[in-house]
């Protein structure tokens, strides 16, 4: 029977990546170490994952020396000195952070990341990106709406009317139609753009309003993602979106493009525009954000990569099962992994060396 390792996250994150209950599942095919309070910080104690089967190990170099497969989101593998292959399973975002991958070059490690999944029927079950963009989407409505001055809904009463807080969401992605939905759902105004022409309606059955904006280019190729748009489009988007922020107490924008700076839609002219005590939650901050940098204004920019890690109990429920759906398909696979997308498209680093020709490119164009 082969051996997970369960590490415990750095210090940054409150997640694991495993809950008990994974733990539990996963038990019937592997012997599972767990690093000691790997899930604490997420309300899973040591106790209940020694009641679901797991060993709890209080040596991080001991418990990667009895792990065949290393298990983490994004943990310290610093202290990994091996002298057997390992495979270390994570969901490091290799795209943007590929300066992380470099120590473990030379090291005889298979190192993968659901970071770099296909977006394939198959693949859906083990999709962390959009459970965490989802919580992401929803966490950002909420820290907005604690910070607003004004309440969400429309409240009539003996002081007189108040009306709905307006609110606009930039890019309506799985993190952006959660926000959507969940700006609904406290009684908001809500109106979002994007690029790809398919959201329209999505955001109009969720009952807000689409910005139209003539002329985005879409690549079917790009596996539902949006692509890098033209000078003279951002301009015109820039320009839309500077002329109707005024009117907006809340913004949120989650436009990404996978392995690229973020397009920056809202600008500095943009910001002067707005009025005091606009909130701008920016999602994408991770990879450049999605506004312009700006001192002189009346709006609070909040850069917020990663919201899910306040509600660390629900991000490890997802993450783990995720992650166990992912170990269960490695395991049935692992012996196709050469014809296998999904193990192929997630495989970073192969005994030591970069392999994954997506990253290998990007490198290139760095
Ligand atoms: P993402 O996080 O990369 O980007 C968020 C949103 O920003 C996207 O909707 C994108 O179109 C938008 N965007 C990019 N550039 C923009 C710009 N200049 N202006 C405005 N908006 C811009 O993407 P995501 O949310 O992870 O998902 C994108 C798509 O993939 C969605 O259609 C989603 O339903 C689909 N998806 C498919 C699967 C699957 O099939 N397994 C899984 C998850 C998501």
């Amino acid at each position: 029977m082969k051996t997970i390792g369960l590490l415990k996250e750095n210090k940054e994150l409150s997640i694991v990546a495993l809950t008990p209950e994974n733990v539990k599942s996963l038990s019937d095919h592997y012997s599972i170490f767990v690093e000691k309070n790997a899930g604490i910080q997420a309300g899973f104690t040591n106790e209940a994952y020694e009641s679901a089967g797991g060993e709890v190990i209080d040596d991080r170099v001991l418990l990667f020396n009895k792990a065949d497969i290393l298990v983490t989101y994004d943990g310290d593998l610093e202290a990994l000195k091996n002298d057997r292959l390992k495979t270390v399973i994570s969901c490091l975002p290799v795209r943007d952070e590929f300066e992380k991958i470099v120590s473990l070059k030379g090291k005889k490690v298979n190192f993968f990341s659901l970071d770099m999944l296909p977006r394939t029927t198959i693949a859906q079950a083990m999709d962390v990106l959009s459970s965490f963009a989802s919580l992401s989407g929803y966490q950002s409505v909420l820290l907005g709406f604690e910070r607003l001055k004004v309440v969400g809904p429309m409240i009539s009463g003996a002081g007189g009317t108040l009306y709905p807080a307006k609110v606009l969401i930039l890019g309506a992605g799985v993190a952006g139609l959660q926000a959507i939905a969940t700006a609904k759902r406290l009684g908001a105004i809500v109106y979002a753009f994007d690029v790809r022409k398919q959201t329209k309606t999505e955001v109009e059955s969720l009952g807000a309003k689409f910005i139209e904006i003539e002329g985005a280019i879409e690549d079917n190729h790009s596996g539902g993602y949006a692509i890098q748009q033209s000078n003279e489009f951002n301009r015109l988007v820039q320009k839309t979106i500077a002329n109707a922020v005024s009117d907006f107490d809340l913004i949120i924008t989650t436009a990404k493009i996978p392995g690229k700076k973020a397009p920056i839609l809202i600008t500095k002219e943009a910001i002067a525009k707005m009025k005091e005590g606009t909130i701008i939650i920016d999602l994408a901050a991770s990879t450049g954000g999605n506004t312009e940098p700006s001192e002189e204004n009346y709006a609070t920019i909040l850069g917020a990569s990663h919201l899910y890690n306040d509600v660390p109990t629900s991000a490890s429920i997802l993450l783990g099962n995720n992650m166990q759906s992912y170990l269960n398909y490695f395991r049935t696979h692992e012996e196709q992994i050469l014809h296998d997308e999904i193990l192929q498209s997630t495989l970073i680093i192969e005994d030591g060396k970069l392999v994954n020709k997506k990253i290998i490119e990007q490198i290139k164009e760095y």
